[in-house]
């Protein structure tokens, strides 16, 4: 049997946001599972939030990479979000932010960033998805 594969995602806590989330990563990645890091509004506390705020996800984030290898990482914002009311605009500056931040880790990942939409669909804000025949990192 090959070896079980994940990948990690940054989501809001919304219960909306993380099946689309969840299953947009494993179609376009390969991966068996993926890693929820949920925060209320995970996208203004990368792009605004204090350190201290940040470090525990960055602690939570690190975790996942070094101890299920997951090879794709996706830091998300999404619309009518009540932990960040903000416009569509500056949600999707706030992703290129936080995926500027998350590369800045140097986590042995890619790093992406994407927005769930008002009809509950994933679109890409930073990063290219790759489709899942890629092969998986050694
Ligand atoms: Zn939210």
């Amino acid at each position: 049997m090959d070896k079980i594969t994940f990948g990690t995602a940054i989501t809001c806590i919304d219960g909306r946001v993380q099946q689309p989330i969840r299953n947009w990563i494993i179609d376009r990645y390969g991966v068996d599972y993926v890693d929820i890091i949920s925060e209320p509004g995970p996208d203004k506390l990368l792009a605004e939030g204090w350190p201290s705020d940040v470090a525990p996800v960055r602690h939570k984030v690190t975790f996942s990479v070094k101890n299920h290898h997951a090879r794709i990482v996706a830091v998300s914002g999404h619309h009518d979000c009540a932990g960040n009311p903000a416009t569509a605009e500056e949600h999707w500056a706030q992703i290129r932010r936080s995926v500027d931040l998350i590369r800045s880790w140097d986590l042995p990942a890619e790093v992406i960033g994407l927005w769930v939409n008002e009809h509950w669909a994933v679109e890409v804000v930073e990063g290219a998805a790759r489709d899942a025949s890629r092969p998986a990192r050694p």
